[in-house]
């Protein structure tokens, strides 16, 4: 199994369970920071954040929910099916920012740095040979 299809099967197992009751929304210390969230209401936020997950649009809302998301991972304890809203929520926004091929949705942060320090720590623990062929 591929990591996306890893990525799009944890996101469909989960937008299954998910009942888009809102309370991951409600209990989110970025709301106020997120544009239309107060407007569209909680439950249709988490169900924008359930679409993105089985592959479908969002809303405005939700999309600006999943983007003005920290992690802080309050979302999780306040979620009454036990999901793991933070996981849920961290998975959307990759799903967001186009992970899987698609079109961003949200913001992207271009981190011009990003190879040169992936492979300074995989030094860190490659082999000398395994760095030749992978690095
Ligand atoms: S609290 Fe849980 S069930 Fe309710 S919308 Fe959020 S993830 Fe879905």
């Amino acid at each position: 199994m591929t990591l996306a299809e890893h990525i799009r099967g944890e996101s469909a197992r989960l937008a299954a369970l998910c009942t888009a009751c809102g309370g991951c929304v409600r209990a989110c210390p970025m709301t106020p920071y997120a544009a239309g969230v107060a407007e569209a209401g909680a439950e249709a936020v988490a169900a924008g954040m359930r679409d993105v997950l089985r592959d479908g649009p969002g809303t405005p809302a939700a999309l600006a929910w999943i983007g003005a998301c920290t992690r802080s991972g309050i979302c999780t304890p306040a979620c009454p099916e036990g999901l793991p809203a933070a996981f849920m929520l961290r998975l959307a926004q990759w799903r967001a920012k186009g992970a899987l091929g698609e079109a961003p949705r949200i913001p992207v942060k271009e981190d011009a740095q990003l190879s040169a320090r992936v492979k300074a720590f995989a030094r860190l623990t490659l082999t000398e040979e395994e760095q030749a062929r992978w690095l």
